[in-house]
């Protein structure tokens, strides 16, 4: 049974990693950015809202961000486990979310914490790939597809988000410092924090991460 939370800067590998852990751990990957950005693709009146906000880096609403969230997690895939990439981002979000899973009489087992200097994540962003449909995440020159645009797993479009500009990148950059950052003295005082460094390839940080979860390194 795992319940994880993946905080880190835009750019820190949140995603991968969470492609990763799903693989492994066989929990859904439930990731706002993602169902946003399905609902713009899709336009619906969510999307439409939601857009303005993630064109300029901004966040959307802790309503519409917990409102997504609370619906995925009443999803019976949800009954052993989850891993949440993106939320919380505010420490509203958090408290919000901590008293949704006290009301189920459950519990996240670790935040996941993912370090990396911004110089390097910015990098990482304006290389940075997604594919349309299964949301697999690929970078040009370190992890590109097999095929040039094709996503590996799902045979997908794949396309550079427009909000991975630099602009737009540097001002996420700054609301996760005033807005999500507080959270990991938040998950810290709740003593499940583990501080990742996910300065190098998705492999090392996957390790560092089975290691830290207190599991074992034995299919990668
Ligand atoms: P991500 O794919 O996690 O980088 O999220 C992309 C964008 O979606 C963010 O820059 C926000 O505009 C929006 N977003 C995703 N998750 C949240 C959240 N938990 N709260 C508010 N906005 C969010």
């Amino acid at each position: 049974m795992y319940r994880l939370i993946l905080l880190g800067p835009p750019g820190a590998g949140k995603g991968t990693l969470a492609d990763n852990l799903t693989d492994r751990f066989n929990v859904p990957h439930i990731s706002t950015g993602s169902i946003l950005r399905r609902n713009i693709k899709e336009g619906t009146p969510l999307g439409k809202k939601a857009k303005e906000y993630m064109d300029k880096g901004a966040l959307v609403s802790d309503e519409i961000a917990m409102r997504i969230v609370e619906n995925r997690l009443k999803e019976d895939d949800c009954k052993n486990g989850f891993l949440l990439d993106g939320f919380p981002r505010t420490v509203n979000q958090a408290e919000q979310l901590d008293r949704y899973l006290d009301a189920n009489g459950i519990s996240v087992d670790k935040v996941i914490d993912l370090v990396a200097d911004e110089e390097l994540l910015m990098e990482r962003m304006i290389g940075r790939r997604v594919c349309k449909s299964c949301g697999r995440i690929y970078h040009i020159t370190a992890m590109p597809p097999k095929t040039e645009g094709v996503c590996d797993f799902c045979g997908g479009e794949i396309y550079h988000r427009s909000d991975d500009t630099e602009e737009t990148v540097k001002k996420r950059f700054f609301v996760y410092r005033s807005q999500t950052a507080p959270l990991i003295d938040y998950y810290r005082n709740e003593g499940v924090l583990l501080t990742v460094d996910a300065s190098f390839t998705p492999e090392y940080t996957l390790k560092a991460v089975i290691a830290g979860l207190g599991l074992q390194n034995d299919n990668n």
